[in-house]
């Protein structure tokens, strides 16, 4: 589609949302009528005649960079940021849930038995971020996450479902029930935006790290060439007591010069993630729900799964611990929760495993006094 249609439509549509009333004009151009508060807002006149390709006589031209669009903003923000979309046609085909769980699980420590599974229309929630990783360089992009709420799980839709590209759903009035789970929604959402970022977040910091190695290793060299020269100066004998006290305070200074440009080298590399959400999407479809029990040592606990046709496998399920979508889990013992590596990890300080949905803590009285672990994009 041209880029003057699809303006085109979101000028109308705005435009209609901010309670304005919109014709067809000639030539594809539109004619706008709105009150008072609304022209004074969107600083238009009583009548407006506007096109979207140029050159269209008595008409204004609209582009991307025309200053209403850029004021059709306030009109978007009191529009909220919760689209509901229609889904793109896709069959409930048959499937067989029994072998797709023992195909799709992995769980490290214990083991899983299908129980059930039902046909549900099931609601997905897209989250849509912009990111930026600042560093002394920085990356930034969009990245769009898609999280059934009632099952905890991530479904791969990226590549699949354009959200903009789908239709609004009409049916967005009795959106009232409460299963939507919009709320339980966004944490889910922002664990998994998180780990689909990462892998590219970890080349950025590996980049980062050799920068700063070489500026660190660069200052230390500086540094020590100079320590040596005065070093060397100090050690010749019948050095006059004046000069030898200049130089000692040479010295100092240089120690101290030496860490505050090491500081500043931190400082410079210090890494901030920052994920802001531009929009989410809530999108029904035809799924089905796999119920399993986990099962432990003695203990045992019941989980939802879910398959959709679209990303057609089993959900990865978020880790009870840091909500990250989990391919491979394990079972903690206590309460058979269902947990990421990371989150049944060893203490760093006495080597205890435990796990993280149940305590954020290592339980051993020692943990207290350890400062939080979760630094990792430190250094
Ligand atoms: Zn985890
Ligand atoms: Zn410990
Ligand atoms: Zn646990």
């Amino acid at each position: 589609m041209r880029s003057s249609v699809f303006i085109g439509r979101l000028t109308a549509d705005l435009l209609t949302r901010g309670g304005a009333i919109v014709d067809s004009g000639p030539d594809q151009t539109l004619d706008v009528m709105a009150e008072p508060v609304l022209r004074g807002v969107l600083g238009l006149g009583e009548f407006e005649r506007l096109s979207f390709e140029p050159g269209v006589v008595g008409a204004t031209f609209i582009d991307y960079d025309a200053p209403l669009v850029d004021r059709l903003a306030t009109v978007l923000n009191g529009l909220g940021r919760v689209a509901r979309v229609q889904p793109p046609t896709v069959r409930r085909k048959p499937i067989d849930a029994a072998i797709l769980i023992d195909r799709s699980l992995a769980i490290q420590n214990g083991v899983h038995r299908y129980c059930s599974h039902a046909a549900v229309d099931a609601t997905y929630v897209g989250a849509t971020f912009e990111y930026t990783v600042l560093a002394d360089e920085r990356m930034g992009g969009v990245v769009t996450t898609w999280v059934n709420p009632a099952t905890r799980s991530t479904a791969s839709f990226e590549s699949r479902i354009d959200p903009t590209s789908l239709a609004d759903d009409p049916g967005a009035t009795k959106a009232s029930d409460r299963t939507d789970g919009l709320t339980a929604a966004w944490p889910l959402a922002v664990a998994s935006a998180r780990a689909r970022l990462s892998p590219g977040i970890a080349d950025f910091l590996e980049r980062l790290r050799r920068r700063r190695e070489r500026d660190v290793r660069r200052l230390r060299e500086y540094y020590e060439e100079i320590d040596l020269e005065i070093r060397r100066k100090l050690s010749r004998p019948r050095l006059d007591e004046d000069l030898r006290r200049r130089e000692r305070d040479r010295l100092d200074a240089t120690h101290r010069a030496f860490h505050t440009r090491g500081a500043e080298v931190a400082d410079r590399y210090r890494v901030r993630l920052r994920l802001s959400p531009i929009g989410v999407w809530v999108c029904r479809l035809p799924a089905y729900y796999i119920n399993v029990k986990l099962m432990r040592r003695n203990a045992a606990a019941e989980a939802v799964f879910s398959w959709n046709p679209i990303d057609g496998r089993i959900e990865p399920r978020a880790c009870d611990g840091c909500l990250a979508p989990t391919d491979s889990a394990w079972l903690c013992d206590d309460a058979v929760h269902y947990v990421c590596a990371d989150c049944l990890a060893a203490c760093r300080t006495c080597g205890r495993r435990f796990c993280r949905a149940c305590t954020r803590a290592c339980p051993r009285p020692h943990a207290r006094e350890e400062a939080p672990s979760h630094a990792r994009l430190g250094r």
